[in-house]
């Protein structure tokens, strides 16, 4: 039987390792709360499960519409943001073409291009391991057909700044893709950094991306949405498997977004900690880079494995990156302490 080469090359997207059920699970950035209160009862209540969902989406998107003050031809809703990174990249890119975007950031995005059978064009980290912004728009050529920003960047945990942003949408042609991915946006705290809901409608070649599973804690239910120009959207929507959002996942998003100001709350509770986190790990002499999505990253250099397997010794799950650091999620307030013991032994035997 044949495959596609590149198709078979590739592997499935995996987590990684679990710890026991006492232990911490800071692999994958989720939320650490429970659903907010009132929102599995709307979800349960809404079920039909005999029935498909609305394809359509009609609810979530006209709600979120609204919220960003938008047409509802101007927001999707997909199986996650990873589905609608997927679905623009296949909306705008194929064989013989190229996505550009800095590495490292998310692990999904080299999988999703070679789907689309177009090539990754892979551009460095600065050294605080922050976008190089000039350098992608740089990295743009006539095969180009999609630039991923991710701002906060997964997994090192910088957002690109509002000023370089911008001045990067003027330098790449009009007919590239932008696609601003923001899986993390509600956990920024840097005034200086990027908002993609204020260049809403300010560039015809940009989408911006988000998420109900980070700060939402509906990871998963399988939500995200993504706001841009009605024809790139249209385009991206016929991309779909259809259906793959349920009548669960919208009740659960409306729900969440009727909570506004008790997700906010306990948005601001992992801020705290995060940056606690971070202040402590920079005392013990590591060198964090800045961190404002949900994780901070631990520059463990060659000896990450030997670091990750430390942590996993003390039942706390993180993601390693061979070679290159750790990615550690901001869960239960308990599992700070135990972080920091880790982290001060390790930078010990440094
Ligand atoms: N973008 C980034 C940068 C992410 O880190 C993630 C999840 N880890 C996603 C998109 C996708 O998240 P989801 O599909 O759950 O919305």
């Amino acid at each position: 039987m044949r495959l596609r080469p590149e198709i078979a090359a590739l592997t499935a997207y995996s987590q990684g390792r679990s710890p026991s059920p006492d232990g911490f699970k800071l692999s994958s950035n989720e939320n650490p709360y429970p659903a907010l209160p009132g929102v599995l009862e709307a979800a349960a209540a809404h079920v039909e499960i005999n029935r498909y969902p609305d394809g359509a989406a009609v609810a979530l998107r006209t709600r979120l519409a609204d919220r960003y003050g938008v047409e509802f031809s101007e927001v999707i809703v997909g199986a996650g943001s990873s589905s609608l990174l997927q679905q623009l990249f296949l909306a705008a890119a194929g064989r013989g073409d190229e996505i550009v975007y800095a590495w490292r950031s998310f692990e999904a995005y080299p999988g999703f291009v070679t789907i689309t059978g177009a090539t990754s064009a892979h551009v460095p980290l600065t050294d605080a391991l922050e976008h190089d912004l000039p350098a992608l728009a740089a990295a743009v050529t006539e095969r180009t057909r999609v630039v991923v920003v991710c701002s906060p960047n997964n997994p090192t945990g910088p957002a690109v700044s509002a000023d370089a942003f911008e001045a990067f949408m003027r330098a790449v042609p009009a007919e590239v893709l932008v696609v601003l991915d923001e899986a993390y946006q509600e956990f920024v705290t840097d005034p200086l950094a990027v908002d993609g809901e204020k260049l809403i409608g300010e560039y015809p070649n940009l989408v911006i991306t988000r998420t109900f599973s980070k700060a939402y804690g509906l990871a998963g239910l399988r939500v995200g949405y993504a706001i841009g120009p009605a024809r790139l959207l249209a385009a991206a929507r016929a991309t779909a498997i259809p259906f793959a959002v349920t009548e669960l996942g919208f009740a659960a998003a409306l729900a969440s977004l009727d909570r506004k100001p008790l997700l906010d709350e306990r948005v601001a509770e992992i801020v705290v900690r995060r940056d606690r986190l971070r202040g402590e790990l920079i005392e013990q002499g590591w060198a964090v880079p800045s961190a404002q999505g949900n994780f901070v990253w631990l520059p463990t250099g060659e000896h990450t494995t030997a670091a990750a397997d430390a942590f996993f010794d003390a039942d706390i799950a993180v993601r390693p990156f061979a070679d290159e650091g750790i990615r550690i999620s901001i869960g239960e307030e308990e599992s700070i302490e135990r972080i920091l013991e880790v982290s001060a032994t390790l930078h010990r035997q440094r």
